[in-house]
């Protein structure tokens, strides 16, 4: 007997294996249930009240690709523009410029590309040479957060959606929790308002669908994104505590929404209540909020040149 969908009942393939519903459905009824979720998380957090210009962050992974799609069908009428950031991984960084400019040539979306090397004199590709390469990743999660926010601002947008999804946020919650790392944790909403004019309000439209979801839909939708790893992440930490998070929900049923409701419903309002305002200066090197003198991404990048030099 062959295989149904769960839900229209037809014969049709590709039928999609869904973790979460414990159950097969077929292309449409897959892209439906995609794209209510991502519409009602949309909506239900006010994600886009009150936006005048937004971007939308593209590394060309399964998981931007899907976001900017999936808002391209949801949301016809809103222009939004796309930033990439060139992190010069070779091997990888290549391929994910061409996906998202093939994207944003075939639906008309402006781009904006930055590149690391050309504004800042060296890629994430220089640091595979360190010793330590655990933290490689969350190295370029800084320099990923400072840039996109830096461009974002410059270019007089005011919103900045990016692709992370429930696996995603749930790996850094359940790492801030274990190291009770308070103050981060009260960062990780669906919407971070802006806190200073300089820093741009960041909303996460894909926060309730899961890394195998966003890959059903751009498989699903026929959509071109990298298919090459980034080599970097051999080794990192991220994807052994991502893996460690999809064995707990095989013993817990729906541990990562859970755990993300939790967070949200329970912890945020008591965080809130009780963290103090953080009074912020401008970088005296970019000029960007800083809580010192120098903001942690400067820093960084001094850092990161001299070993570079000293390699
Ligand atoms: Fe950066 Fe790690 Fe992602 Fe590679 S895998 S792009 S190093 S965060
Ligand atoms: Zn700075």
């Amino acid at each position: 007997m062959m295989d149904r969908c769960g839900r229209c009942k037809n014969e049709k393939t590709p039928l999609f294996k869904m973790s979460r519903l414990n159950s097969l459905l077929c292309s449409s009824c897959f892209e439906d249930y995609y794209e209510r979720k991502v519409k009602n998380t949309v909506l239900k957090y006010g994600m886009l009240n009150g936006v005048n210009k937004l971007a939308i962050a593209a590394s060309g992974g399964k998981d931007s690709m899907a976001l900017l799609k999936v808002f391209s069908e949801l949301f016809p009428h809103i222009k939004f523009a796309v930033i990439h950031l060139n992190l010069g991984i070779p091997g990888h960084s290549d391929e994910c410029i061409k996906v998202v400019e093939k994207f944003c040539i075939e639906n008309s979306i402006e781009l904006l590309v930055y590149d690391l090397k050309k504004y800042h004199g060296y890629t994430i590709g220089d640091l595979s040479n360190l010793k330590n390469n655990k933290r490689i990743c969350g190295v370029c999660g800084i320099v990923k957060r400072h840039l996109m926010n830096k461009v974002a601002y410059e270019n007089g947008f005011d919103t900045l959606a990016t692709g992370h999804n429930l696996d995603d946020v749930v790996e850094i919650l359940f790492n801030l929790y274990l190291n009770g790392n308070v103050e981060e944790m009260s960062r990780i909403k669906p919407v971070a308002p802006s806190m200073n004019p300089k820093l741009i309000r960041k909303i996460k439209p894909l926060i309730e669908v899961t890394d195998q979801e966003d890959l059903y839909y751009v498989i699903s939708k026929n959509l071109d994104y990298a298919s090459s790893e980034c080599p970097l992440i051999k080794g990192s930490r991220m994807v052994e505590r991502k893996n460690l998070i999809l064995r707990i929900e095989e013993e817990i049923p729906n541990f990562r929404y859970r755990f993300l409701k939790t967070h949200l419903k329970r912890f945020l309002p008591i965080l809130k209540e009780h963290s103090q305002p953080i009074t912020l200066r401008e970088c005296d090197v970019c000029s960007m909020p800083s809580v010192g003198s120098i903001c942690s991404f400067c820093k960084l990048s001094s850092r990161i040149l001299n070993w570079v030099e000293n390699a």
